[in-house]
């Protein structure tokens, strides 16, 4: 399993992690563990806290350091206290004693630096190592970035796939000058247009279509892929996508099969 330092945070993570809504299957995070996706990604919205659950019972048999454990708190709990006390609800569910990444789920009317100020209490507290934030375009990063006293913003989590690459146009950028991780979610998404393209790219390489999307929005040094995945198969296709090299004529060839929109309105979030 291939690692890449996510953002400014200097921790080592899969480029490839574990999505966790809806509810996930035990068994399928478990094998995604054994095959190195130990970057789980769950949020306090995903079945009302019953996500973060599972998530607490796979995870209970291996070790804590092991683990990327990233989890978001609902906006309408991102007030400076109510982050606090959102997190600590979390990390009771996922019975863990921190969080490697929490995260902002998305803007709402509190103000941005409410919310900063109570995820800065937080790594101070040890209860996260690391803040982010989710769904934020550019304008509104800057805005979080300014917001924050000491920490740094580890990541923005944002829809990228082949059907919605307008992120390299606007968050990608952002994250590079800002040593900031963009994280791909829903990255398996795409129209049914370019899939002749990503077959053959699959059959060259013996993995599946769904690997040759994967390995395609990692290929930047910045990005990571969150998949959600209860089929073993799906957990093992994806996990192969970490290793697949994929050339230049094959980036390209995948680029004209599914090309970036220009993005005029806000970021899109489904
Ligand atoms: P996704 O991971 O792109 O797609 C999940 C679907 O793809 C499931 O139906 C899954 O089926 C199937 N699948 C998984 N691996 C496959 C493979 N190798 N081949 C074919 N099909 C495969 O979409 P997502 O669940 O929306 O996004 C992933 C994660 O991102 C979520 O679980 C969540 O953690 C996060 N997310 C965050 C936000 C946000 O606002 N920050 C929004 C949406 C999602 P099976 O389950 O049957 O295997």
């Amino acid at each position: 399993m291939k690692l890449r330092t996510f953002g400014t945070t200097g921790i080592e993570v899969p480029i490839i992690g574990q999505g966790t809504w809806p509810v996930p299957d035990r068994d399928a995070l478990r094998r995604g563990i054994e095959l190195g996706m130990t970057h789980i990604d769950t949020a306090e919205m995903y079945g009302d806290g019953r996500s973060e659950e599972v998530v607490g019972e796979a995870i209970a048999p291996y070790p804590r350091e092991s683990l990327f454990l990233v989890s978001k708190v609902l906006p309408s709990n991102a007030t400076r206290t109510g982050v606090v006390r959102a997190c600590e609800r979390s990390l009771r569910r996922l019975r863990t004693a921190y969080l490697d990444c929490y995260l902002l789920h998305w803007r709402s009317d509190v103000p941005l630096d409410e919310t900063m100020a109570g995820l800065e209490q937080l790594v101070r507290d040890g209860k996260i190592r690391s803040l982010g934030v989710s769904n934020l375009d550019p304008w509104d990063l800057r805005e979080a970035a300014a917001a924050l006293e000491r920490e740094r913003i580890a990541c923005d989590q944002v829809l990228y796939n082949l059907g919605e690459r307008t992120p390299e146009a606007h968050e990608l950028p952002w994250a590079r000058a800002n040593g900031c991780a963009l994280v791909a979610y829903t990255p398996l998404a795409r129209p049914k247009r370019g899939e002749k393209v990503l077959d053959g790219i699959a059959a060259r390489h013996k993995v599946t279509p769904a690997a040759v999307a994967l390995a395609f929005l990692v290929r930047d040094p910045v990005t990571f892929a969150i998949p959600k995945a209860n089929k073993l198969e799906h957990v093992e296709a994806n996990a192969a996508a970490a290793d697949l090299e994929l050339d230049t004529a094959e980036i390209e060839a995948i680029d004209a099969a599914f090309p970036a929109r220009e993005r005029t309105g806000a970021l899109p979030t489904n």
